[in-house]
């Protein structure tokens, strides 16, 4: 399975959750596979979609956010981790598809190809409730499955990008987009 695969299982996993997407190949790939108001592409900041998926999830509690980060983006920003974990919103669920590589900037290999495992660094920044898919058909039921909590879910893939098309939107058109559908 490659990225594309497990966002595609993840969207159709989906209600009216939040999607706040790491930038580059992966919000190129969830725009195509499936736009939606609720949908936020980041543009820039690498690292720091888990960090905005936090203060989002605190800010509207009542709604479920979905976090995709990646491998690389994840590494940037581990401190994030024992934020969310320890403040633990009740409606967070950090997703990250590890392919092993910095996946927009050509393949290169990241540290979870050697010795580095995010999933036992989640469970020591805190995290209760750790899953890792390593299976396409295991990505819906894994995620329907998940009640209230903060979780993480690693889902192992291949590296590879999808040849889709750029995410059309402008920067100041996907953020009114999305503060328009988070404010009602
Ligand atoms: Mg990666």
């Amino acid at each position: 399975m490659k990225r594309y695969d497990a966002i595609k299982k993840i969207v159709e996993s989906l209600n009216d959750e939040f999607i706040v997407c790491n930038l580059g190949a992966p919000s190129r790939e969830l725009y195509n596979i499936k736009d939606r108001d609720e949908n936020f592409y980041m543009l820039g900041s690498m690292g720091l979609v888990s960090s905005i998926s936090f203060g989002l999830a605190i800010s509207k509690p009542n709604k479920k956010v979905i976090c995709i980060d990646g491998d690389g983006s994840l590494l940037m920003n581990l401190g994030s981790l024992t934020t969310i974990a320890n403040n633990n919103p009740q409606n967070l669920t950090l997703v990250v598809i590890d392919n092993s590589s910095y996946g927009s900037t050509g393949d290169q290999k990241t540290y979870t190809s050697q010795k580095t495992n995010l999933e036992v660094i989640a469970k020591g920044a805190g995290f209760e409730s750790n899953i890792v898919i390593n299976r396409e058909e295991n990505i819906i039921p894994s995620l329907k499955n998940l009640g209230t909590g903060t979780h993480f879910v690693l889902i192992k893939v291949d590296p590879g990008n999808a040849q889709v098309e750029n995410v059309p939107l402008q920067p100041q058109e996907l953020k009114e987009r999305f503060m328009k559908v988070i404010s009602t």
